[in-house]
C-alpha cells in the first residue's frame, strides 16, 4: 500500500487527486490532507477519507475543524506540515497548493517522500534550481502534474534526454484568443474567467487568459527537464488534445494526447512507471476530426515575450514575475486595473529588479515580498491616475 499526502486537497487539482486516489484505493492510501480556509469541504473530506493528519493554514478554519474532530491530529503552518510529513512518512506527496504559497511546501516535502507529484508550477518557477538540487540530495523524484509537463514527461520516455532537440508546449489560447488587441483593453473579469476547454481554479484561468500561465510553464519546463531556453517553444492548439510534444534529434516528434481532463496527468504522476485504468473518457479522434496548431500572437499576448525574457535571465527573475503576476491578476479580478495592465505591471516590476543568478531560499522569500510591494505600488499608481483623469 502506497501512502499519499495531498497538499491543497480542497482546490480544483486537490479534489481531482482525491477522486483519482479513491479509484486506486486498493493500492494507495491517503494519510494526510491540507487546506487553507474552506473548512466545510475539509470536514467533508475528513469524513470521507479519514486521514490521520490534517494541516490547515487559516486560523478560523483550524479552530472549526479541531472542534468538530477532537481525536484528529490537526496541525498548522509550515512547522505543522513538516511534522505531519515526518510522522506519516508518505511515499508520495501531491502538491496542489495554489500559487507561491505552495513553494515552501515543496521544499519541505522533498525531504520526506520518494515522489513529489507536482501541480504547483510556482515551486519550479520560483525555486527551480534549489528545489531540483534538494530533490537530488534527498533522493526524491519530481513528477509533473501540470498537463503540458506531464505530456513532455511521458513523451521523453520514448528516447534519451541527450537526444532531445526541443519541446513544444501547447496552449489552448485561453478564453480571449480571438479578441482584437483593442478589445482586450476592455475585457471584464467574467469574460477572462470563462475558459473554453479546461475547468480550473479561478486564478489559473486568469493566467490562461493573459497567457502568463504559458510563460510560467516555459520556466517550469526549463527546471523540470534541465533544458536550455532555446529548446522550449509554445504553440496555440485550441482543441487541447495534444498536451505537448517532444522533438528528438532525428526529427521524430512524440506527442501525448487525451481528452482535456487533469485526472490523466494526476494519475500518471501517482502510478508512474505503471499505468492503470481510470474513469476518463477515451479520445475519439473521428469525432474530433481535425486538430489545429497556430503561432502565438505576441503583440496581443506580450506575456509570452516576457516569459522568454525570464527564461534567459534565470535566477531570481522567476520569483519576481510569479509574485508580481499574483498581485496584478488579483487587482484585475477586483476591478482595479485593466486586463492589459496585468502583464504591463509584471514587466515593470521585473525591470526594477536586480537579478541574482543563484539565490538562496532566504533571498527568494525576501524578493517575493519585495515584488509583492512593488507590484502593489504600481496598482495603486494606476488607480490614482485613473481617479485624477475622472476629476
Ligand atoms: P485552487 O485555487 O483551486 O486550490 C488551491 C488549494 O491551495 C486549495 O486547497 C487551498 O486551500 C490551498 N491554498 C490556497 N492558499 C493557500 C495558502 N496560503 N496556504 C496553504 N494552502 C493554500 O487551485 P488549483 O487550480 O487547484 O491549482 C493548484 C496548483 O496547480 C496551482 O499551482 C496551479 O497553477 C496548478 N495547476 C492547476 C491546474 C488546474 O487544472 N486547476 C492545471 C495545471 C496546474
Ligand atoms: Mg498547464
Amino acid at each position: 500500500m502506497k501512502k499519499v499526502f495531498v497538499l491543497g486537497s480542497t482546490g480544483s487539482i486537490g479534489i481531482n487527486a482525491l477522486s483519482v486516489l479513491q479509484n486506486l484505493h486498493k493500492k494507495y492510501k491517503v494519510v494526510g490532507i491540507t487546506g487553507h480556509s474552506n473548512s466545510n469541504l475539509l470536514a467533508q473530506q475528513i469524513k470521507m477519507i479519514n486521514p490521520k493528519y490534517v494541516v490547515i493554514t487559516d486560523k478560523k478554519a483550524q479552530l472549526k475543524i479541531k472542534e468538530s474532530f477532537r481525536t484528529k491530529k490537526v496541525m498548522s503552518g509550515a512547522e505543522g506540515l513538516e511534522k505531519a510529513l515526518a510522522l506519516s512518512s508518505p511515499d508520495i506527496v501531491v502538491n496542489a497548493i495554489w500559487g507561491t504559497a505552495g513553494v515552501n511546501a515543496s521544499i519541505i516535502a522533498v525531504k520526506h517522500c520518494r515522489v513529489l507529484a507536482l501541480a504547483n508550477k510556482e515551486s519550479m518557477v520560483v525555486a527551480g534550481q534549489l528545489l531540483s538540487a534538494s530533490a537530488r540530495k534527498y533522493d526524491c523524484s519530481i513528477i509533473p502534474i501540470d498537463s503540458e509537463h506531464s505530456a513532455v514527461f511521458q513523451a521523453l520516455l520514448a528516447g534519451n534526454r541527450k537526444e532531445v532537440r526541443r519541446i513544444i508546449l501547447t496552449a489552448s489560447g485561453g478564453p480571449l484568443r480571438c479578441l482584437t488587441k483593442k478589445a482586450l483593453n476592455s475585457v471584464k473579469p467574467e469574460q477572462a474567467l470563462n475558459h473554453p476547454v479546461w475547468s480550473m481554479g479561478k486564478r489559473i484561468t486568469i493566467d490562461s487568459a493573459t497567457m502568463m500561465n504559458k510563460a510560467l510553464e516555459m520556466i517550469e519546463a526549463r527546471y523540470l527537464f534541465g533544458l536550455q531556453p532555446e529548446q522550449i517553444e509554445v504553440i496555440v492548439h485550441p482543441e487541447s488534445i495534444v498536451h505537448s510534444i517532444v522533438e528528438f534529434c532525428d526529427s521524430s516528434m512524440i506527442a501525448q494526447m487525451s481528452v482535456p481532463d487533469m485526472r490523466v496527468a494526476i494519475q500518471f504522476a501517482l502510478t508512474y512507471p505503471e499505468r492503470h485504468q481510470n474513469q476518463v473518457k477515451p479520445l475519439d479522434l473521428t469525432q474530433i476530426k481535425k486538430l489545429t496548431f497556430l503561432p502565438i500572437d505576441e503583440e496581443k499576448f506580450p506575456a509570452l515575450t516576457l516569459g522568454k525574457k525570464v527564461l534567459k535571465m534565470g535566477g531570481s527573475a522567476g520569483a519576481v514575475v510569479t509574485t508580481a503576476n499574483e498581485v496584478a491578476a488579483e487587482a484585475f479580478l477586483a476591478g482595479k486595473i485593466r486586463f492589459p495592465q496585468i502583464v504591463e505591471i509584471v514587466d515593470k516590476v521585473l525591470d526594477s529588479h536586480r537579478l541574482i543568478k543563484h539565490p538562496d531560499i532566504k533571498y527568494l522569500n525576501w524578493v517575493q515580498r519585495w515584488a509583492h510591494e512593488k507590484a502593489y505600488g504600481f496598482v495603486l499608481t494606476s488607480i490614482h491616475s485613473k481617479q485624477r483623469r475622472k476629476r
